[in-house]
């Protein structure tokens, strides 16, 4: 799967990407190492090879997003990853997400309705040696109990409201990003306090694919 070359160009574009994220204000310096290392091609169709370096989201496979560049460093910076964070992701899709992560130094469970997304996704990062990721074929609006509590979770599509299910897995001292809202959506930290007290901040507007309950097999579509 990662018999596709990483050459000059891309190597080019994607420093560029780095500095256009910069400019857009992310400071974090291990989310744009992160970028600056991943090969965002990889996680799209050949067709999008070069496109892959601009700052927009782009279709993947089950009429699915990767998230835009400048999205996905925004959401990882507000996560503030310390070494060996246990880290819930809700929304595998291309598994971007959940490979900066990775390189930030998490161990990630990383959870995907769509089995197609779930399948490709766990292919690829295995085949570029993500370790330390685990991946999940379920619905994610009831979280991942059997592993939690998690010191951070990320929601990586649209929410209606903060789903309690994923409150109750957050450690205390934890913290969650998510998306919440109809047509766009805010970006909210909740942060989970040491005796158990929520406080939510918001971060601006955003657009996601909606969080959708229930699986989706390859074989329906
Ligand atoms: N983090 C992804 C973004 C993918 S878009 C990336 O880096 O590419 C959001 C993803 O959330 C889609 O793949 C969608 O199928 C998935 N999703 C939506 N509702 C879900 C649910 N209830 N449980 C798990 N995944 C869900």
């Amino acid at each position: 799967m990662v018999n596709r070359e990483d050459n000059y160009r891309h190597k080019g574009l994607r420093k560029k990407l780095v500095e256009a994220l910069l400019h857009k204000g992310i400071k974090d310096k291990a989310v744009l190492d992160a970028i600056g290392k991943l090969p965002r091609h990889f996680f799209l169709d050949p067709s999008l090879d070069y496109q892959a370096y601009e700052d927009k989201a782009l279709p993947i496979k089950a009429d699915q997003t990767i998230s835009q560049p400048y999205t996905v460093a925004f959401m990882t910076e507000l996560l503030k990853i310390q070494k060996h964070d246990k880290v819930l992701e809700l929304g595998t899709g291309s598994g971007y997400q959940a490979a900066v992560l990775s390189l930030c130094g998490a161990n990630v469970y990383t959870v995907e309705r769509q089995e197609t997304l779930f399948r490709e996704s766990r292919k690829l990062l295995l085949s570029m040696n993500f370790n330390n990721i685990k991946f999940f074929y379920r619905d994610g609006t009831k979280g991942l109990p059997e592993f939690a509590p998690y010191d951070k979770i990320i929601v990586t599509a649209a929410c209606n409201e903060i789903l309690q299910a994923l409150l109750d897995q957050l450690a205390p001292g934890g913290m969650m990003v998510i998306p919440v809202g109809d047509d766009s959506q805010q970006m909210l930290t909740v942060e989970k306090s040491a005796d158990g007290k929520i406080e939510k901040k918001i971060h601006g507007d955003f657009r996601f694919v909606p969080f959708l309950p229930g699986t989706a097999s390859s074989r329906e579509r």
